[in-house]
């Protein structure tokens, strides 16, 4: 069976497509939107299971919006001294927003402010503990190109300039820190996954919604059967294609079981899911620009780092807060309870029981968060600020993550908080697991898988066109201070952030 099945056929010959992509989501659409720009002559068809695409994790407001880079998450640093993963995150962040900078000018994201607002990114930490650990962090980023325009303070006063909301009531000597990096972002995923799907169906790719894939088989001739059934009528349709990604979400994994591909052999998902609350009140909303980050909870899974966020969706302003942990057995929030027992397999049951017992303090977190009454759930606001009032809240369901549990040498079994790219088939099948940082590196993760599939054709002619929309990409972490700013001022005006 050939690795990868030559392309013969020109876009006209429907019989065997290029590429399919499995899912509505960031990840499918910035996986289209690249193949628009490098290779507009393939034959794309899309696969979306509900009525409209970004429905599930990708809608703004299943998800924090927040454009992780790394300023202010301090569960990549829990080593005040050890840059490593906060750098890493601001890379590839820095390679996303080139990305969209280049659409930008290309025309395919005709209103940047739509889809990408900016919005400070800031620490608060309270007790000596805490602002010693978070001095140290600063001293560490601030040498570093991404990180320079960053700022620290211990004044109540500046903090309180920053953002008013947080001091407001704060009464009593308690040491107090803040880092601010000003210039950061809040992003619409769900507007951008809408326009870059523009951009795929502009290029003349096909979009069915309503069809959900259910079964992917490979044949002799190397490429993959795609079928499913038309929700909407209930009919069944095949496709062939030469590569298939599987953007499904929190259905990944499932659909990458069903390839059969050993890749994922021992692989299972745990779902957590997430609630936030939500205020519109516009006496309040105005008075708070900003995502405020803290210190996350003992036993909290990374994820659940406790935020206080601006969000700007449809133009519109509004305050977020959480996530709190919630659970159901749903791999996705339009999915089935059953979802997860689907994933359950002889041969992954049981690294999902060894990583259970590795996780029992997550266990323990997430039924305290179930159990919490809202007072208790309400009380986690005012940390962050202590003059809340409960009757400006209102919960909202967020997305359900899928989260990794892979095969372990020595734990058997270990559950991950990352995202993780799973190839197969001699690179003809690609899919995407777990669900953190997520949507803001999935510039980098589809370069990646570009690279990693389509070796040829990246060496040949990709790899040149990549590197004029997304310059940084060749050039390891940031390039030195002149470079980064120059490329921040440059993307900061095409995507209207300054
Ligand atoms: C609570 C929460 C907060 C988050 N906060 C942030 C944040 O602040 N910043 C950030 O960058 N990321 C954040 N993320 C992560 C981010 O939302 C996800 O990584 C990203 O949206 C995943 O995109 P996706 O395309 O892989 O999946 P999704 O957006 O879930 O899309 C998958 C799509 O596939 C479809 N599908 C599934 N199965 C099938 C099938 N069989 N056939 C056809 N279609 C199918 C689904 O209906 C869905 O439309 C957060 C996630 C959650 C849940």
């Amino acid at each position: 069976m050939p690795a990868h099945p030559e392309r013969t056929t020109s876009r006209g010959d429907s019989a065997i497509l290029d590429v399919v992509l499995i899912g509505g989501g960031i990840m499918s659409a910035t996986l289209g939107a690249m193949l628009a720009k490098l290779q507009p002559d393939w034959s794309v068809k899309l696969y979306e299971r509900l009525g409209d695409v970004a429905q599930e994790s990708s809608d703004p407001w299943n998800n924090a919006g927040t454009g992780h880079s790394g300023f202010a998450e301090l569960n990549y640093m829990p080593d005040p001294a050890n840059s490593a993963k906060s750098e890493e995150i601001a890379r590839q962040f820095h390679l996303s927003r080139q990305f969209w900078a280049s659409l930008a000018t290309s025309g395919d994201l005709p209103d940047p402010s739509a889809v990408i607002s900016p919005t400070p990114h800031m620490d608060l930490v309270f007790g000596e503990r805490d602002v010693t650990y978070l001095r140290k962090r600063y001293e560490t980023l601030r040498s570093l190109p991404l990180f320079s325009a960053m700022e620290y303070s211990e004044d109540r006063a500046q903090i309180a300039e920053w953002a008013p909301l947080t001091m407001e009531g704060r009464f009593g000597s308690e040491p107090v820190a803040a880092t601010r990096y000003a210039e950061a972002t809040d992003v619409d995923f769900g507007a951008l996954t809408r326009a870059l799907i523009e951009t795929t169906r502009r290029a003349g790719a096909m979009v069915e919604l309503n069809h959900e894939v259910d079964s992917l088989t490979r044949g002799e001739d190397g490429t993959w059967s795609v079928s499913g059934t038309d929700r909407k009528t209930g009919k069944r349709f095949t496709a062939r294609s030469r590569f298939v990604f599987v953007g499904a979400g929190g259905y990944a994994l499932k659909l990458m079981q069903k390839a059969r591909i050993p890749e994922v052999r021992g692989f299972g998902v745990f779902p957590i899911g997430a609630e936030f609350l939500r205020c519109d009140n516009p006496a309040i909303v105005e008075r708070h620009n900003g995502k405020i980050y803290g210190q996350a909870a003992n036993g909290a899974p990374p994820m659940s780092v406790p935020h206080l966020d601006k969000r700007v969706i449809d133009g519109k302003e509004s305050l977020l807060f959480g996530p709190y942990a919630t659970f159901s057995t749903k791999l996705l929030k339009h999915g089935k309870l059953i979802d997860l027992f689907t994933t359950v397999k002889p041969g992954n049951a049981l690294v999902l029981a060894a990583a259970g017992l590795h996780n029992l303090s997550l266990v323990k977190y997430l039924v305290t968060q179930l159990v919490a009454s809202r007072s208790a759930k309400f009380s986690e606001i005012t940390t962050f600020y202590p003059g809340a009032n409960p009757a400006d809240w209102y919960p909202i369901q967020a997305g359900q993550r899928a989260q990794v549990i892979k095969p372990h040498p020595r734990k058997i079994g270990e559950l991950t908080f990352g995202t993780e790219l799973v190839t197969g088939a001699g690179g003809t099948i690609a899919g995407l697991l777990g669900a953190s940082p997520g949507a803001s590196t999935a510039v980098p993760i589809m370069l990646n898988l570009l690279q990693v599939c389509f070796t040829e054709r990246w060496d040949a002619s990709w790899s040149a066109i990549a590197n004029e929309l997304v310059p940084g990409f060749g050039a390891g972490s940031g390039g030195d201070q002149q470079e980064v700013d120059d490329n921040l001022r440059q993307t900061g005006a095409l995507l209207r952030l300054s």
